[in-house]
């Protein structure tokens, strides 16, 4: 149960004062629906109106509070022109100028002949100085009222810079008093404020460097969001293992044929991982690891292993893929191998139904099948196991903590827990690995299988469109195969998919007259599976050589003859993603070229990106640079991602209090297991201040 101190932070926005029916949706598109999404809505500048110079002194270019003596109002004669003031002080004279000016409203606010305080940005125009609409006007006193310096807020259109301050004032007069969580060492050490007056002083910038991610109260904050990460995670992972693991040994028998059935001998890096993967399954603990490794690194095949491992000991392997496609497509791969081996591969997806699927699930309970591939399917409570022991979950580039607990539920308690391996195609930095994963074993493929040349990857502009439409051409001539990727935004999915129905007709017209009909396909999100399979199997097969598709998911498939991939509106894609998709060509022994078509003018940092997807093939390279040019939640594209999203960390500017908050959740939960103790009891509180709930179950269930 969330404590009781935090019952103002969830309340809704729309309980503050100034937060009606019109603002609120604003103000939950800008920051969120609850009273603590403003909270972390922090200021990204400040107005200094302690700049109070003389009108002759005042710098062009700076915002200046000035007093004034109004001389003498002058309305335009036409309504098209501005209203000017025009006021002096002992050093020189000032015109106010103000658009669409009501002269009475000025009348009353700037009387002619009296001192008044006007305060904004100063200009020089034709050598005059002047002000243009002054965002404060006002008497001495009034003024003297005001504070001097005030925060500016990032905003969204419709809502005014003062009325979102005011409204934050309302909810930063809610900020409860929370028991201290820190370590007071540490905290002192640190020179960190308590976290009520952090969050007020984040608010309430006096310099510059206020606004900084360095400065305390920023600091402090940070380090308490990513406090919460690493215990939640920590918490996550002990309960994993707490379900403790039993030792799998194999005898080698099947993994040692499949290397004789290999076409190629395996790389370094796949032994160094299967290595890595026994030693974890041979332990009596569970097996928790992340392999990392680039598009075409030979994940699969590392996966295989692990599985025939699991066969070898008499248990059951099962694999999970993200989608339905994926999952088709593993189990082509490797239904060969098993077959040969004698072990037993089945596929399970959302639709197999009916006598079919009952038939399936009981060979899986009587143990008549060792390697169970399938979708999320396989969490299915109906889905039960003869005897699990090993559960890998294929990621490609989405994440999700909750996912694998489900599955590694699934092992038969008598005999132990479930190990967990995880592949992910994207190279995810060491940062993000840790706010994602906390601290799971990591193996990497950092080498890939020989005689790969990278993919030659160009920028073309997009009203270049007839060029790359004859370079498709040229390719599909030389009986090579083409993907053309469509951009997915969330925000307006109907229109991008029909962008993407209209991209497949135009290329269909430019197409099918030389290569026949049904050249080009379609595959996108909102078709139904079998739409989706014809698809992906008319491409696969050559009988279409164009596939249209729109997301990313869809093309995450292993078809050798594809060599060029164009990607529209590349600009618009996460590096990492680009970086996934150009991996999709030039597989089979071909070389392999991708055409990134962007809608310009392009700003400093999309230009920056798409240089360095030119320049390097390194996906671990790739990924740093995107995690240093953009924020990290947005590194792999969309919040789809499922990698934890920070309010008040940044991960590159913080980079250093997330391994200190690691060390200190590790820490923190030697000493105090169940969180019991006074500070325990208020690092609950800051769970629970993080949405960290979940975390708290583990906890709680001992
Ligand atoms: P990933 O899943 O890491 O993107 P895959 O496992 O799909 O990569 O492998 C990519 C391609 O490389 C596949 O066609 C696979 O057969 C091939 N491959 C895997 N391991 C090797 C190896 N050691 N030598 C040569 N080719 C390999
Ligand atoms: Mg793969």
């Amino acid at each position: 149960m969330r404590p009781e101190s935090l019952f103002p932070a969830f309340a809704p926005t729309t309980s503050l004062k100034g937060c009606g029916p019109r603002l609120a949706p604003l103000v939950e598109k800008l920051a969120g629906g609850r009273v603590l999404d403003l909270w972390w809505h922090l200021p990204s500048a400040l107005i200094d109106r302690r700049y109070r110079p003389r009108i002759a002194e005042a710098e062009p270019g700076r915002i200046a509070t000035i007093e004034i003596t109004v001389d003498r109002h002058q309305p335009p004669r036409n309504p098209r022109l501005p209203y000017k003031i025009l006021g002096h002080d002992g050093s020189g004279r000032i015109t106010l100028v103000f658009f669409n000016g009501r002269e009475e409203f000025l009348k009353r606010s700037l009387p002619e002949g009296e001192v008044r305080i006007v305060s904004g940005q100063i200009e020089l125009f034709d050598g005059q100085v002047q002000m243009t609409h002054p965002d404060r006007t006002g008497t001495a006193e009034e003024i003297a009222q005001l504070a001097s310096v005030e925060p500016v807020y990032p905003l969204t259109a419709g809502l005014a810079p003062r009325t979102l301050a005011k409204i934050i004032d309302g909810a930063l007069a809610r900020l409860p008093d929370l028991p201290e969580w820190l370590d007071p060492a540490w905290q002192k050490k640190q020179r960190w404020p308590g976290w009520r007056e952090a969050l007020l002083a984040a608010h309430r910038p006096e310099t510059p460097s206020d606004l900084e991610p360095d400065c305390p109260a920023r600091q402090r904050l940070a380090y308490d969001e990513l406090l919460s990460n690493q215990l939640a995670l920590l918490l996550v992972r002990r309960r994993l293992k707490r379900l403790s693991g039993r030792p799998l040994q194999g005898d080698g028998r099947l993994r040692d044929r499949l290397e004789t059935l290999l076409p190629w001998p395996l790389t370094n890096a796949q032994r160094q991982a299967n290595a890595e993967i026994a030693g974890d399954m041979a332990s009596d603990r569970r097996m928790l690891r992340l392999l990392q490794g680039d598009v075409g690194s030979g994940k699969t095949m590392v996966a295989l292993n692990a599985m025939l491992l699991a066969v070898e000991a008499g248990a059951q392997a099962a694999l999970m893929a993200p989608t339905e496609i994926l999952a088709r497509q593993h189990a082509e791969t490797l239904a060969p191998y098993c077959e040969k081996l004698g072990a037993r591969l089945a596929l399970l997806t959302g639709r197999d139904k009916g006598k079919a699927r009952t038939a399936l699930l009981e060979r899986l309970a009587g143990g008549e099948i060792d390697i169970l591939i399938g979708t999320h399917a396989l969490f299915q409570d109906d889905v039960v196991f003869h005897d699990l022991a090993l559960a890998v979950i294929d990621e490609q580039h989405r994440f999700g903590v909750g996912q694998r607990l489900g599955l590694a539920a699934k092992g038969q308690r008598d005999k132990g827990g479930v190990d967990v391996l995880v592949m992910t195609a994207t190279p995810i930095p060491r940062t993000l690995a840790l706010t994602a994963y906390g601290d799971m074993d990591v193996s990497k493929l950092t080498e890939k299988p020989p005689g790969r040349t990278p993919v030659d990857t160009r920028t073309v502009a997009a009203d270049r469109f007839l060029d790359v439409v004859a370079a498709v051409k040229r390719k599909i001539a030389a009986g090579e195969r083409v993907y053309w990727v469509c951009p997915l935004v969330e925000e307006s999915e109907q229109s991008d998919l029909a962008a993407a129905a209209e991209r497949h007709s135009s290329l269909r017209m430019a197409l099918e007259p030389e290569f026949g009909e049904g050249s080009v396909a379609l595959v996108h999100g909102k078709m139904s599976s079998a739409e989706k399979d014809a698809a992906m199997a008319a491409f696969a097969s050559g009988a279409a050589r164009l596939l249209v598709a729109t997301t990313v998911i869809e093309v995450g498939v292993d078809v050798p003859e594809a060599t060029l991939i164009v990607i529209e509106h590349a600009e618009r894609f996460g590096l990492a993603q680009l970086h996934q998709l150009r991996g999709r060509v030039g597989r089979g022994g071909r070389p392999g070229a991708c055409l990134l078509v962007y809608s310009g003018p392009l700003g400093e940092t999309a230009k920056a990106r798409l240089k360095i997807l030119r320049e390097t093939d390194d996906g671990f390279r790739i990924a740093e640079e995107d995690l240093r040019l953009r924020g990290a939640g947005e590194v792999l594209g969309t919040r789809q991602s499922g990698l934890p999203e920070f309010r008040l960390a940044d991960l590159v500017a913080h980079a250093d209090l997330l391994a200190a908050a690691r060390d200190d959740a590790r820490l923190i939960l030697e000493r105090d297991p169940k969180l019991a103790s006074e500070r325990g009891q208020a690092l609950r509180v800051l769970l629970y201040l993080f949405e960290r709930d979940s975390a708290i179950q583990y906890l709680q269930s001992g």
